[in-house]
């Protein structure tokens, strides 16, 4: 049974090629979110051909979405003549952007030795055509199975997913007595189970002072300087304390095993001038400063802790600093998820990782997000993971890349958890 499935995905090697070079083709850049609804027709044709049912859906009134650019989105489904369970591959579309330094044609699928370069190669359209092929193949081999196949290509992953899995999962698309099973084949790497990701915090601070002429600054009152002694007060105490968190989540690399604050830009005063202005800057006292923090927390820390430690810091400051002012004003919020290791597809995924490499598969988390918290936190279904073909740290980086031997193992794997999922024993 494993041989007939494994020589249908051997025969379908430059298949999976041609597919992975025409993904990296439709540049689906986002932001802006270009390019959606083409490759949506584009995945429509080739999926409906197997005998898919497709619906494009649009995000409409989504965070992003315009006629300009519209937040389109695909759901194929493939109902096998008996009744079963439902397994999800859900794959984001968007790729960010190029970004400096490629030495190869970014939209190009140019192929090198076992390599295939592209933005968005890795991340993730390597691991979109992996899972297409799998199904394809044990459509092909199995036509007889219980349940059904979806495979998704969703939007703005890489900003939120707000108008592509959250927006469906609000729809409820990712309902569990509609889908039981989700693979997201984000580049974890073909022997490797993702579990989930920390959670995030994002939020701007802002300090107030009073405008007054540079020469008299007593006069007015510098809300860089109080921006100046939140700053020292992260790095007394918060940081510190921090760095005592540490998760039982298994998070790569060990750096992300704690719990992390990136302090992402500062503003104060002026606004910069354009390049184009030659002058001297005017001598103000700035009476306003501005910082974004993006705070990576544990799944054992508590949202309402992460936030209420940050605010009570400032509340000790406006205690002890005369006319220390400050608002802050919340941006986003990622709540973590971690899917449970005797989770249906936890067990099912490595079993096929043992078939495949005759070894035992390795449990990861992610130290950013994906896709998984809205499948988890609307949707309320706790059997995800992500799985897919791919080097992790080539992702949004120049000369991205997707291995072709890597991409055929892991859709190997995907093979085998279709058949231990969808034929009845
Ligand atoms: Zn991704």
């Amino acid at each position: 049974m494993h041989q007939d499935l494994d020589s249908r995905i051997a025969d379908k090697r430059a298949d999976l090629i041609a597919l992975t070079q025409e993904l990296i083709r439709i540049p689906t850049l986002n932001p802006p979110g270009e390019n959606y609804r083409a490759i949506c027709d584009y995945l429509q044709t080739r999926l409906a051909r197997h005998g898919f049912d497709c619906q494009l859906l649009r995000a409409t009134g989504a965070p992003g979405d315009s006629d300009r650019y519209p937040r389109w989105n695909i759901l194929a489904r493939r109902e096998g003549p008996r009744p079963g369970d439902c397994v999800h591959f859900n794959s984001h579309t968007d790729v960010v952007e190029v970004g400096h330094g490629w030495t190869r044609d970014p939209f190009g699928g140019e192929i090198d030795g076992d390599r295939i370069y592209g933005r968005g190669s890795c991340d993730m359209k390597g691991g979109l055509a992996a899972s297409i092929i799998a199904a394809e193949a044990f459509l092909e081999t199995h036509p007889d199975f219980a349940g059904a196949i979806e495979i998704s290509g969703t939007a703005d992953e890489e900003s939120g997913g707000y108008g592509g899995v959250a927006w469906m999962a609000e729809q409820g698309y990712f309902n569990p007595d509609r889908v039981q099973h989700v693979i997201i084949p984000e580049p974890l790497g073909h022997d490797r189970i993702c579990l989930g990701h920390r959670g995030g915090w994002w939020a701007e601070i802002e300090t107030r002072g009073e405008i007054a002429h540079g020469s008299m600054p007593f006069l007015g009152d510098c809300a860089v300087r109080h921006m100046g002694a939140v700053l020292d007060a992260f790095e007394r105490e918060l940081f510190p304390a921090m760095a005592q968190r540490f998760t039982e989540m298994p998070v790569i690399p060990d750096g992300a095993r704690q719990s992390t604050m990136n302090i992402n830009s500062i503003h104060g005063g002026m606004a910069e001038q354009d390049v184009d202005y030659t002058g001297l800057p005017a001598c103000c006292v700035p009476d306003s400063c501005r910082i974004v923090i993006d705070r990576r927390y544990l799944i054992e820390e508590r949202f309402d802790d992460v936030k209420g430690e940050v605010v009570a810091l400032l509340e000790g400051l406006k205690a002890e600093r005369p006319r220390f002012e400050y608002e802050i004003r919340d941006i986003n919020r990622i709540t973590p998820s971690m899917t449970e290791r005797d989770a249906p597809v936890v067990t099912t995924v490595a079993e096929a990782i043992r078939d495949v490499f005759g070894r035992e598969a390795a449990y990861v988390a992610s130290p950013g997000s994906y896709d998984q918290k809205h499948i988890d936190r609307i949707g309320r279904l706790k059997n995800c993971i992500a799985y897919g073909p791919g080097v992790l740290e080539l992702a949004h980086k120049p000369d991205e890349w997707v291995g072709i031997e890597d991409m055929s193992s892991s859709t190997r794997v995907m093979g085998r958890v279709l058949q231990r999922l969808l034929l009845p024993q």
